[in-house]
């Protein structure tokens, strides 16, 4: 083998589905834990993990933003 080896291309893409996923950006740093996120969320996207709260399925959102409306410190973005 030669010191010289080939990077194959690096397949990072991410796939866009016919219905496209959700982004959502939880700050953790704000987030207390208070779950309310979680319980309003009516397809179950987020879980608690210690303190912060944190995504459990981006794919099963449906875009509706409540998360974003009812979280008191303003730590989550959909698009
Ligand atoms: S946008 Fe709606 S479905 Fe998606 S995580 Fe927030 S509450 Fe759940
Ligand atoms: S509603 Fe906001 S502060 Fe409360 S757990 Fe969800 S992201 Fe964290």
């Amino acid at each position: 083998m030669g010191l010289i080896s080939f990077l194959k291309g690096d397949k990072k893409d991410c796939k866009k589905e016919d219905i496209a996923e959700c982004h959502i950006d939880v700050n953790t740093v704000d987030c207390d834990g208070c779950e309310k996120c979680g319980i309003a969320c009516p397809n179950n996207v987020f879980i608690l993990d210690g303190d912060v709260i944190v995504v459990r399925d981006s794919q099963v959102c449906k875009s509706c933003k409540v998360c974003m409306a009812i979280c008191p410190n303003d730590c989550i973005t959909v698009n």
